[in-house]
């Protein structure tokens, strides 16, 4: 399985460094820079970016590429019925988008924590890449395709597919 793997305006080079790196030992990654503008779809009354319009935009340029996109953004994003997302993907089809905006541990402490930062990424790519691979959430806390509605809830999930899970990316 290819990942390509497309950053939008994202700061962070020590942790895209690293999260590629981790995802190497799963897939081949594929590093891919796409015309996608965010502006237009930032919302001036939330402050938030609407994330499934940026997938709208990603599909086109996801179709004709062999394997999933994966688009990492540092904005804020949201869908009109939650006050802000983790992320969010199409179910079996080729798009996933993260935010790391709130997987800072300062957003919630002030405190920076770049090893949290980088575990709350990694779980969170797995879980929106395993909708990708047509997975639904899982009731197990030690799973990764665990619903998360808080950065408590990321900590306290595993890092990575449960055993039914993992059978279920294979497919
Ligand atoms: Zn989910
Ligand atoms: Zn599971």
């Amino acid at each position: 399985m290819t990942i390509h793997l497309c950053p939008i305006k994202f700061s962070n080079a020590a942790l895209l460094e690293r999260v590629t790196e981790a995802l190497l030992h799963r897939y081949s990654v594929v590093p891919l820079e796409l015309g996608i503008e965010l502006d237009s779809v930032f919302s001036k009354e939330r402050g938030q970016y609407y994330s499934t319009q940026i997938i709208a935009d990603a599909v086109e340029h996801a179709n004709p590429l062999d394997g999933k996109l994966l688009i990492l953004v540092e904005v804020d994003l949201f869908i009109p019925v939650f006050t802000f997302i983790f992320g969010e993907a199409q179910l079996r089809g080729p798009v996933a988008l993260v935010s790391v905006c709130r997987l800072h541990e300062e957003f919630y402490t002030g405190r920076t924590n770049d090893n949290l930062l980088f575990e709350r990424t990694m779980k969170e790519i797995l879980h929106e890449l395993g909708h990708t691979f047509g997975l639904v959430h899982c009731k197990s806390w030690d799973c990764v395709m665990h619903a998360s509605a808080s950065v408590e809830e990321i900590d306290i999930k595993g890092g990575g597919f449960c055993e039914e899970c993992e059978k279920r990316t294979l497919h």
